[in-house]
């Protein structure tokens, strides 16, 4: 699935944490049977609630439940997942095993297989890889570079940029082209720049990790190292032309419409006509360059880079892309940077989990269908549609309550939240993967067939209208977003599950659980970044100045508030790259707190009535916090705050509750403790 920059998908988490870590086998402490719903036993009763809410919610879970050897970080979400992983690993073994397989079994069964037939994969050696290996080497021109460019990339191996098809920004129901900056192999701009001690030894690190790569495939180790060094220049080169995570936050420095004729003049040196034949996408007239700057130094270093570096870069990138699908010795080298040294992680996941993430990545809703038929409950999609509902009418009384937006604007914003849609579960129409060959005995070409068809379809997708019923997570995943091009909420099955929603707990905490996530999503179509689209998705100016004026001052605040939380001694939080997500938590949490009040109002039930000894209007904010208790390794603490536009959970959690003055009242906090809401940053 290619996610680009331009109307990202703002998911609940960073889908990289959904999708890489996975998690340990059991030692999950069992929740202590509770009457609310509520895990009691992660409670932390020594701890003041008033100075640290998040270590008296989830203290004793953080103490219980250490950090599993082959995890980057580990919390309630990878709690759940593995729960879906478990039902995935049934769903997978059945699959594999049956005689008479159905052509899904024999497609979700024979991948997983062909990944757990490690003796297979060892036996075979680098030859998979000869081939490809082979045409790259014979690259002697700048034609032949373009070939083996588009070969490359319609293998899903995106190589010095990405292409790939999003909504037009300015007829969102419409889709066209896009070239986007790409071809880096650190996880974003700035890790090629920074020049603390730290992010120094990465790159070294990471030198030294492509040149064991080329040593992998029998280059002596001199050459390699040679490689390397050429291949790590190419991409600082590449990575000056492009925009850092934060700035590609704003949409409007992504959208650059112009004639694909206009490329001549972009970058003349690198044959885009040729480029896209090759890759047989559609034709057309039209499309976005969502950083020109970008392809402006590209032209200059295709030009200027000696062929052996661009042959060397290719095959970097090649090995990197296939690492995980042979030998032993490529998977140990590849998890060594990207596991240990980017996340700290001790040990390598199983086999098992590997297998049944890479099926989930590559034939996701083969799999996702059947997940559901097992798994999925009809009773919680009802009920989460109706908190989806609840929660939208909340959303419009704060519309017309606010006193900084005026009327026009406001009209505005209730025209945009009447055309919210939402898609609970799963998709109404499966993707229909049967032209995707799959051998028993073939993981490597099973990996690059399926991706050859996920690009294919992605890109017969230009010029065409966009389907609004398609997802952009998988129905297991354990995550949520808000599509602001489709300016429409998702929340796979995999998400609608304890701890978040429980038929069985108190609606108190389901609203602070799946009620928050659900506020999240719907507030993010007004952040900073889906404030800018319209109704329909299209990006478009909908606000006065005034109110934009309003609207940026009250968002500084936050900006300045997460800036100034540090998750690992000497790093802080980027407040501005994580403003949207932050925006999004505050504001989630104050809708689906006025929707559980109102709830209560209903039903006559006292906020102040108990279980298990909390009251109503505790019981929701302990339901909020524990859906985040989390560990993390310090090395992954510190990738993820140069790139992740999440907060950590500690701070999702007491940074919203030092914001809302109802926690204060909730908990009976008092001027001068921590989470007093005395300087209370609020947007929405
Ligand atoms: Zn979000």
């Amino acid at each position: 699935m290619s996610l680009t920059g331009l109307g990202r998908r703002v998911g609940l988490l960073s889908l990289f944490l959904a999708a890489e870590v996975f998690a340990q086998s059991p030692p999950a402490q069992v929740a202590a049977a509770s009457h609310s719903g509520l895990d009691l036993s992660a409670i932390d009763k020594s701890a003041d609630p008033c100075n640290d809410f998040y270590q008296y919610a989830c203290g004793n879970w953080i103490k219980n439940n250490a950090i599993p050897a082959d995890e980057s970080s580990w919390g309630t979400f990878n709690q759940l997942y593995e729960r879906n992983q478990n039902a995935l690993r049934d769903i997978l073994q059945d699959s594999a095993a049956n005689q008479n397989r159905s052509p899904v079994d024999q497609k979700i069964g024979g991948f997983y297989q062909s990944c757990m037939n490690e003796e297979g994969i060892q036996q075979r050696g680098t030859e998979p890889l000869q081939s490809e290996l082979e045409r790259i080497r014979h690259v002697s021109n700048q034609q032949e570079l373009v070939d083996e460019a588009s070969r490359l990339q319609d293998r899903g191996v995106a190589v010095f940029f990405e292409f790939n098809a999003t909504p037009d920004p300015n007829d969102a129901r419409m889709t066209i082209a896009n070239l986007d900056q790409g071809g880096l192999g650190l996880p974003e701009r700035d890790f090629y720049f920074r020049s603390d001690e730290k992010s120094q030894e990465i790159r070294k690190k990471y030198v030294a990790h492509i040149a064991k790569m080329f040593e992998l495939i029998g280059v002596p180790a001199d050459d390699a190292s040679k490689k390397a060094d050429g291949i790590m220049k190419l991409e600082t080169a590449l990575a000056k032309g492009s925009l850092d995570v934060t700035a590609r936050r704003d949409p409007q420095k992504l959208v650059h419409e112009m004639p694909a004729s206009d490329l001549k003049q972009l970058a003349p040196n690198f044959n885009f006509d040729q480029f896209f034949v090759q890759l047989h996408s559609p034709e057309f007239a039209k499309l976005n360059v969502s950083v020109p700057d970008f392809f402006k130094d590209f032209n200059t270093l295709v030009a200027d880079t000696g062929i052996d570096t661009l042959r060397d870069y290719m095959t970097g990138h090649y090995l990197t892309a296939s690492a995980s699908k042979l030998t032993k010795a490529f998977v140990d080298e590849n998890f060594d940077f990207y596991g240990r040294t980017l996340s700290g992680t001790k040990e390598l996941r199983p086999r098992w989990k590997r297998c049944v993430a890479a099926t989930d990545q590559a034939l996701g809703e083969a799999l996702g269908k059947k997940f559901v038929e097992k798994t999925f409950g009809e009773e919680g999609k009802e009920r989460t549609l109706e908190m989806v509902h609840e929660i939208e009418h909340q959303m419009a009384e704060d519309i017309q309550s606010i006193k900084w937006m005026s009327p026009t604007t406001k009209q505005q914003a209730m025209v945009k939240l009447h055309a919210v849609s939402n898609k609970i579960g799963y998709p109404d129409k499966w993707r229909d993967y049967s032209s995707v060959d799959i051998a028993d005995n073939d993981y490597f070409g099973n990996w690059y067939r399926s991706l050859e068809f996920e690009v294919k379809r992605e890109l017969n997708k230009i010029g065409k209208p966009v389907d609004r019923g398609e997802w952009g997570m998988t129905p297991p995943t354990v995550n949520a977003y808000y599509e602001p091009t489709e300016n429409n909420i998702n929340f796979p099955a995999g998400i609608l599950q304890p701890p978040f929603y429980s038929n069985q707990a108190d609606d108190a905490v389901n609203y602070g659980a799946i009620g928050v996530v659900i506020g999240h999503e719907l507030t993010h179509g007004f952040d900073d970044e889906g404030r800018q689209f319209d109704a329909d998705g299209n990006l478009k100016d909908w606000w006065q100045k005034q109110d934009e004026e309003q609207f940026n001052k009250l968002a500084d605040c936050i900006v300045n508030e997460y800036g100034s939380f540090s998750p690992v001694s000497g790093v802080e939080l980027n407040g501005k790259l994580t403003l949207g997500e932050n925006t999004a938590d505050n504001g989630g949490l104050r809708l689906a707190y006025m929707a559980l009040l109102e709830d209560l109002a209903k039903k006559s039930t006292p906020v102040t009535q108990k279980q298990d000894g909390y009251t109503q209007a505790q019981q929701f904010f302990l339901g909020f916090a524990q859906v985040w208790c989390e560990s993390t390794r310090p090395e992954e603490a510190r990738t993820l705050a140069q790139t992740d536009p999440h907060s950590p959970g500690k701070f999702r959690t007491n940074g919203v509750v030092s914001n809302v003055p109802q926690f204060s009242k909730a908990f009976g906090c008092k001027a001068g403790d921590k989470m007093y809401a005395a300087h209370a940053c609020r947007v929405w």
